[in-house]
């Protein structure tokens, strides 16, 4: 049985004292709502011990939007995950599609990152997903299949629960165009096919795939009854409560 997980990337929005505001409204909301799946929530960096306090005893998790893939050293400007540990994040988001398209984050980067965060017993949300180009060469099989087969190089079996991968379309991401429930439940099948045939099928049976691309409360409910959606990594959609409130509430 798969827990639906819902998650919020705030991106690059909402200062600290704003997104703790926000974000105590949410943990209440979340409590009062009495929800049955996992709900998280990745604000920046900065934003990140003043909206773990506002969340504390809630059940809502912080993660990072990212961190370095290294533990310290001469890298200026980067955040390392001893560090993100250290405030007590243990979750962090990896090789979202900004990242690879804004800072060059090949595959083999975004799995160094996987490795090391792994490695601390930390968990990870894998992005992957196609550009519009690349869907439209066909090639939306091949580009999944090689960012998974890479950037899961060197997970272990038993690390896998610790993995869960978010399906999320270029194209769909923050647009307003998103993927029909049957398009992204193809992908996401295509998705665990492919970690079934790198690991087995319990794993990838038990894997968590969520889909992003344009997530709102008029649509959660039709991705989220398909088959292989298991969760949501919402953008623009949870940056207000308004929003984010019905999406995570979708079953109610
Ligand atoms: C995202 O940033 O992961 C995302 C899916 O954004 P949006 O929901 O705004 O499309």
């Amino acid at each position: 049985m798969r827990r639906p997980y819902i998650a919020g990337n705030w991106k690059m929005n909402l200062t600290p004292s704003e997104g703790a505001e926000y974000a105590k409204k949410l943990g209440e909301a979340v409590k009062n709502a009495g929800v049955d799946c996992r709900v998280m929530i990745a604000p920046s960096f900065v934003s990140l011990p003043a909206v773990s306090e506002a969340v504390k005893g809630t059940g809502i998790t912080v993660a990072a939007q990212n961190m370095a893939n290294h533990l310290s050293g001469a890298y200026t400007g980067e955040v390392s995950p001893e560090m993100l540990k250290d405030i007590g994040i243990n979750d962090v988001i990896l090789g979202h599609s900004e990242r690879r398209q804004y800072y060059g984050e090949t595959d083999e980067i975004i799995n160094s990152k996987v490795l090391l965060a792994i490695s601390l017993k930390m968990e990870v949300v894998l992005c992957v997903g196609e550009t519009l180009e690349e869907r439209e060469e066909g090639k939306l099989e091949e580009i999944l299949e090689r960012q998974l087969r890479v950037g899961l190089k060197d997970v272990l079996p038993e690390e896998m629960p610790r993995i869960t991968i978010a399906y999320e379309p270029v194209w769909a991401i923050g647009t307003g165009r998103t993927a029909t429930p049957e398009d992204a439940d193809a992908a996401h099948k295509f998705i665990r096919e492919t970690v079934a045939s790198i690991y087995s099928e319990d794993i990838a049976n038990n894997l968590i795939i969520q889909y992003g691309g344009s997530v709102k409360p008029g649509n959660i409910r039709a991705l989220m009854e398909k088959e292989n959606i298991d969760g949501a990594l919402v953008g623009g959609a949870s940056l207000k409560l308004e929003d984010f409130l019905p999406i995570i509430t979708y079953s109610k």
